[in-house]
């Protein structure tokens, strides 16, 4: 699980913004609010399609490598 989910990770950086809240802010993209706990993210993707996506896939990442 983690393993796949450490492939897909990207280099964007992620800023813990408190309880399960994560800004990750990607190269070109704007810094989007990912929500673990209520599985939400500012791009949508998340919601709609019910797969992480790579917004959540780097919180998701930055919490497990970091407590
Ligand atoms: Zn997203």
């Amino acid at each position: 699980m983690l393993d796949e989910i450490k492939k897909d990770a990207t280099q964007n950086h992620v800023q813990w913004n408190g309880e399960d809240r994560y800004s990750v802010t990607g190269r070109p993209s704007e810094p989007r609010v990912v929500d673990i706990g209520k599985r939400t993210c500012a791009c949508r993707r998340w919601e709609i399609t019910s797969m992480p996506c790579r917004h959540a896939v780097d919180a998701i990442w930055f919490k497990a490598t970091n407590g």
